[in-house]
């Protein structure tokens, strides 16, 4: 496996990323990435493009989302390998949608509270067909001269306290999510632990509570993961018998400049004596 390039974390337009599913197969093939999961917020309307553009460019494109949810605290759950017509998902991806949709009024009238006049239809633009998220209105204060990048953006309005208690919107629990994805024919994957905001002893106790309610797998390798991190992860999958993944959450420079797409797969990154537990190879 050595020096593969994989990524099993990414965004498109079907939530806030910045290319179509047909762009980011394109780029990964350019990138010669092997294995590629589509994995958009709480959506899985970019799927049948991009079954359809992997196919086309011969791509190993795994069909996956990435499930918002909470427990106390915000944690996002991935699926991968998920029947994207699923009756059960697709209603409650259209649920989801919903409450984003009318979270989104919520956040405007937030904004104007602060003085802020964002308007809605314009952040509604940026998000065309696809799902509108917190991304959208970074856009929105960042090109209206408010902020000056999309950080700042989440810093002083979009990740407060105060936006949170006034703009939450209802989530499924995590255990909710793990049932849906596998209903789905999936594998339920906690994305990115190491941005949950709680401690290590608490984490490997939500893991391990998981992990009784069907967690398949954890995404130990992720971009913004510190070594230890990693390897701190890694050990608990092995612990818990939980299947690896690696992804970057690559949403295209204009969004999340700071994140490229593709994750490689070095033997630093991903030693011998884990690589029975990686996904894609139990997979494939
Ligand atoms: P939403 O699902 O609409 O609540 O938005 C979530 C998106 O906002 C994800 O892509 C996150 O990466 C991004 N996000 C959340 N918090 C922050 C933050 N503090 N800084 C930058 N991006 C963030
Ligand atoms: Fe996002
Ligand atoms: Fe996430
Ligand atoms: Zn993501």
């Amino acid at each position: 496996m050595t020096n593969t390039i994989i990524d099993l974390h990414t965004h498109t337009t079907a939530s806030d990323g910045q290319y179509t599913p047909s762009e980011i197969i394109q780029l990964a093939k350019e990138k010669s990435i092997q294995t590629l999961a589509i994995t958009d917020h709480d959506t899985v309307s970019g799927l049948k493009e991009a079954i359809e553009a992997a196919k086309q460019q011969n791509l190993n494109l795994i069909p996956g989302i990435e499930i918002s949810t909470h427990k106390g605290v915000e944690i996002h759950m991935l699926g991968f390998f998920i029947d994207h017509k699923n009756a059960k998902l697709v209603e409650a991806c259209n649920e989801y949608e919903l409450s984003r949709s009318n979270r989104a009024v919520r956040i405007c009238d937030y904004l104007n509270r602060l003085g802020i006049p964002v308007d809605l239809d314009e952040v509604k633009t940026y998000a065309g067909a696809g799902a509108i998220g917190r991304p959208h209105f970074a856009q929105w204060l960042q090109e209206h001269g408010m902020v000056k990048s999309r950080q700042e953006a989440f810093e002083r309005y979009l990740d407060t306290p105060r936006f949170k208690a006034e703009t939450e919107r209802e989530k499924p629990s995590p255990e909710e999510a793990i049932q849906l994805i596998h209903e789905a024919g999936g594998l339920a994957v906690i994305a990115h632990p190491g941005l949950i905001k709680f401690g290590k002893k608490n984490q490997e106790e939500l893991i391990r509570g998981l992990k009784n309610k069907g967690l398949d797998g954890i995404e130990c390798l992720y971009s913004k993961h510190e070594k230890k991190q990693e390897e701190f992860y890694m050990k608990l999958a092995r612990k818990y018998d939980l299947k690896i993944t690696a992804g970057s959450d690559f949403h295209g420079e204009k969004v999340k400049p700071e994140i490229a797409l593709g994750v490689k797969l070095t033997p630093q990154r991903l030693p011998d004596k884990y690589y029975d537990l990686f996904m894609t190879t139990i997979q494939q």
